[in-house]
Parts: structure tokens; C-alpha cells; sequence
């Protein structure tokens, strides 16, 4: 089953290949983002405390992502026995702690999609995405400040994983189709998905050549 880290630039898609992920697989999908939006409409003591980080595009600390997070990365891979982890880690020390975490509970990740496109194309699809969804933290200022956020704090983990071998990088300034395609073969070429789970669907994106 995969355990996968989808790790990108805010805009780069990993909600979006992350989703069409646990479709392929069964795998259930885990976004940081949306948790603590719904941590914050609920709003409890913790939403309240979360909403001051992510309005201005910061990052939660690591203590209060652990308490939110932690039970529901376990739920999950108790109940299908993998995950797509949407926007988390983030920073170095909740990859060494995930890592840790892991390792404990046999829940290692083995594999970490890093997705990318050009500043300017992830600047346009948000700024499109904020007149289709109305998200608070999707204002030009803010997501500058998110942009520079991941350059420093989330980008070190890209070499992190690339140096244990699990990494695959792919850009999605394509069309979506493409990205799928290349993620299937890299998936496939690994073991994490059989070529049969993906034929059974309707509207595979796999080259026939690969049968
Ligand atoms: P994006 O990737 O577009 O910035 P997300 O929905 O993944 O959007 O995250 C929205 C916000 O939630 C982030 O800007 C940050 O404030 C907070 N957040 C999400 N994941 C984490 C995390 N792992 N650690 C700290 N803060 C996080």
C-alpha cells in the first residue's frame, strides 16, 4: 500500500494529484490544509489558536500540527493500511519527528511526490482559485508569504528525501493527464501500485505499450 508524502509549493497541486492518488488506491488522503480549516470553523480554543498562523500564511507550530495530526495519520493507516499525507511535514523537525513516528508504529513513508511549476503560474492559480473558493489565506500578500515560507522552511526536505531514495519529482506545469501518467509509471516501476488496479479504470491515463 503507499505511504506517501506529497510535498510542493503552495499551487503546485498536491491537493489535486494527491486526491486522484488515493483514488488509484484506496489509500486515504490527509490534508494538513483542510484539517485545520475545519479546526478553525469549528471554532474551539485550538481552531482559534490555528487561525492566527494561517491567516497570515504561517506556519502552525510543530506541537499543535502533532496533537492534530498524529491520531489521524494512525486512524488512517489502520483503516487501509496507507495514506497520502497532503501538506505535512512541513519543516525539518516534523520530518525528523514523523520519521521517528513512524518508524515506531511501522508506518514509514515510501514515497514523497515533489511536484513543481514556474512562481508565476503557482501566483495565477491561486489568485484563480480564490475567486472560485473564497479561501482567506489566498490574497496576493499572503501567498508571497507562503511562497517564501516554503522556499526556507519546507524546501530542505526535497534533499532530505531525495538522499533516502524515495523521492520522485515531477513538474505540473502540464496538463494533469501528463502528471498522472508519470506518477503511474513511477509508482508501478516501485511495486506501491499493481498495473491491474490501474487498468480497471475508465479513463486510464496509462500508455497501452505498458500492458
Ligand atoms: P498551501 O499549500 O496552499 O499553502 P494548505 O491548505 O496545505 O495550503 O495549508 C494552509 C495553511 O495551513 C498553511 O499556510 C499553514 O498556515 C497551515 N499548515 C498546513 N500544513 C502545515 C504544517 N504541516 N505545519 C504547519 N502549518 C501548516
Amino acid at each position: 500500500m503507499i505511504r506517501v508524502i506529497m510535498l510542493s509549493p503552495p499551487g503546485a497541486g498536491k491537493g489535486t494529484h494527491g486526491r486522484w492518488l488515493t483514488l488509484q488506491t484506496g489509500a486515504r488522503h490527509i490534508s494538513a490544509g483542510d484539517i485545520l480549516r475545519a479546526e478553525v470553523a469549528r471554532g474551539s480554543d485550538l481552531g482559534q489558536q490555528v487561525a492566527a498562523y494561517t491567516e497570515r500564511g504561517d506556519l502552525v507550530p510543530d506541537e499543535l500540527i502533532f496533537r492534530i495530526l498524529a491520531p489521524e495519520v494512525v486512524a488512517a493507516a489502520r483503516h487501509t493500511g496507507g495514506y497520502v499525507l497532503d501538506g505535512f511535514p512541513r519543516t525539518m523537525p516534523q520530518a525528523l519527528r514523523a520519521a521517528q513516528f513512524g518508524a515506531d508504529l511501522a508506518l514509514t513513508s515510501n514515497a514523497v511526490v515533489y511536484l513543481t511549476a514556474p512562481e508565476q503560474e503557482l501566483v495565477s492559480r491561486l489568485l484563480d482559485r480564490a475567486r472560485r473558493d473564497g479561501r482567506s489565506d489566498d490574497t496576493l500578500g499572503v501567498i508571497r508569504h507562503r511562497l517564501g515560507v516554503f522556499a526556507t522552511e519546507t524546501a530542505p526536505l526535497v534533499d532530505y528525501y531525495r538522499d533516502r531514495g524515495i523521492l520522485v519529482e515531477l513538474s505540473t506545469d502540464r496538463p494533469e493527464a501528463e502528471v498522472q501518467a508519470d506518477l503511474l509509471a513511477w509508482f508501478q516501476g516501485r511495486g506501491l501500485i499493481q498495473p491491474l488496479a490501474a487498468e480497471s479504470r475508465p479513463d486510464s491515463a496509462e500508455p497501452a505499450a505498458e500492458r
